[in-house]
């Protein structure tokens, strides 16, 4: 077997493992400089490859290489160019840019799914493993494993992708389901209209006979108590048929305030999973995928920059890249790291969207109706006391602050004040949902005011 040979042979067997775009982001320019002595060394095109491969898929790719070389007990990685084209480009990645922004808008008017939502184009890292393994077990077996399958976390960090790639495999693979995507604000839109038009029933009879129900952001449905019925309606006679329902919501169910304790408990019955923030290689493979699609490229320091950078918001990174796209259109060339630092000034140094202490401080004393001295006095007034205790669970929560600092930041108290402040504020937070609703609508302050 000479080397390109075996090193297709393990490509093969990698891309039957993971997503697509993983590989691509991994594999692509990968291959196999020398294969002697019972050691292998596989050329990677630049360092994050390098480590990617080593740390990640490095026990896998071992095994599949000794599964086909009894001999072979070792595999390196050197930084290293290779002539063997390790992608098979697929035809989207292949058409013309133009070709591909028509494509991304096509939804469907049945199921309201967005085909370029897809699991291939999800780039899979430890932030979202575990909520990426339950969707594809239910996208394989609808109704059968997770049921209700319930994903949070922040925004632009999935949620709708992942939901959406559900729908499009379920369809995929079982071309007779019924699929419906559909936002809970406009589920609640639906059922508003349809009292108003006296058609109830017929608003009824359209969900009942979904397969797979997929509700997006049910948050939402706080508060919206004849929704919230409604709901509770469908999702019975749908759970009770085996059909699939599939939900997320920027929070877990049990801090989604005003959610009437039925519903609570249904969404708490099957799975749930949580997505969290991107770690760095994950953001990067992010960024490599979403270039490929556009079919650009972008040198590594670059990438680099926008991944270092931007870390809780998936769509943020989305829009960073959109303007080095946008850039390299008009110029007919690609930005280099001083051009790509100048076009997203605005957007990385954008002040609002960083915490401090001062805005927290700011915010809270904003929303409350006190003066940020109020706040950062000693008096024990009790309509300063809980605002004061807010602060300095927001910054311990937001900025990570110690306790040291936070206990000197307001009138020098000591830090076991801090403490006691930040665990009065968690604990009350598991009961009382005013409370929640409050610090949501303070983080919105500080987050974009
Ligand atoms: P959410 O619904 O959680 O607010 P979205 O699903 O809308 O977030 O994601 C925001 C953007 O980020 C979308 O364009 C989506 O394709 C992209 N995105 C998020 N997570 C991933 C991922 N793991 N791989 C590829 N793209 C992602
Ligand atoms: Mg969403």
């Amino acid at each position: 077997m000479t080397k390109e040979e075996l090193w297709q042979a393990v490509l093969a067997q990698i891309q039957l493992n993971i997503s697509q775009a993983n590989f691509s982001t991994w594999f692509k320019d990968t291959g196999i400089v020398s294969y002697n002595e019972g050691q292998v060394q596989v050329s990677v095109p630049n360092s994050f490859a390098k480590e990617w491969l080593e740390n990640k898929y490095g026990k896998t790719i071992l095994k599949i290489v000794s599964g086909i070389d009894r001999e072979i007990r070792d595999v390196k990685y050197v930084l290293g160019k290779s002539e063997l084209k390790a992608v098979p480009r697929t035809a989207s990645i292949e058409s013309s840019a133009g070709q591909m922004e028509i494509e991304e808008f096509k939804i469907d008017k049945e199921t309201n799914l967005n085909p370029k939502y897809t699991f291939d184009t999800f780039v899979v890292g430890p932030s979202n493993e575990l909520a990426h393994a339950a969707a594809w077990a239910v996208a394989n077996k609808p109704g059968l494993v997770y049921n209700p399958l319930f994903i949070y976390g922040g925004v632009g960090l999935g949620k709708t992708h992942l939901l959406q790639s559900i729908g499009n495999a379920v369809l995929k693979n079982f071309p007779n389901q019924k699929v419906r995507y559909i936002p809970a604000e406009k589920f609640t839109a639906g059922i508003v209209s349809s009292i108003k038009n006296h058609d109830v029933e017929a608003f009824k009879k359209k969900y009942r006979s979904i397969d797979v129900l997929i509700l997006d952001d049910v948050q939402f449905l706080a508060g919206k108590e004849k929704t919230q019925e409604e709901f509770f309606h469908t999702f019975n006679t749908l759970y009770e048929d085996n059909k699939q329902i599939i939900l997320s919501s920027d929070r877990p169910p049990k801090a989604i305030p005003a959610l009437a304790e039925r519903l609570r408990s249904r969404f708490e019955g099957g799975m749930i999973g949580d997505i969290g923030y991107p770690d760095y290689e994950t953001r990067l493979a992010i960024l490599k995928t979403k270039a490929q699609e556009r079919a650009l490229d972008f040198s590594d320091d670059v990438f680099d920059y926008l991944a270092v950078n931007i870390q809780k918001n998936i769509r943020e990174l989305e829009g960073a890249l959109n303007r080095l796209v946008a850039y390299q259109r008009a110029n007919n060339k690609a930005p280099d790291l001083e051009i790509a630092k100048t076009l997203l000034k605005n957007i990385l140094l954008s002040p609002s969207k960083v915490a401090s202490p001062k805005k927290i401080i700011e915010s809270v004393a904003a929303f409350y109706d006190l003066k940020e001295r109020e706040i950062l006095s000693i008096s024990r007034k009790k309509e300063v006391v809980k605002p004061r205790q807010i602060a300095m669970y927001l910054l311990r929560e937001e900025l990570k602050s110690s306790y040291p600092f936070i206990g000197r930041k307001f009138g020098g108290k000591d830090h076991t004040t801090a403490i006691h402040a930040c665990g009065k504020i968690l604990k009350e937070l598991e009961t009382n949902e005013n409370l929640s609703n409050e610090i949501v609508l303070i983080k919105q302050r500080i987050y974009t005011g």
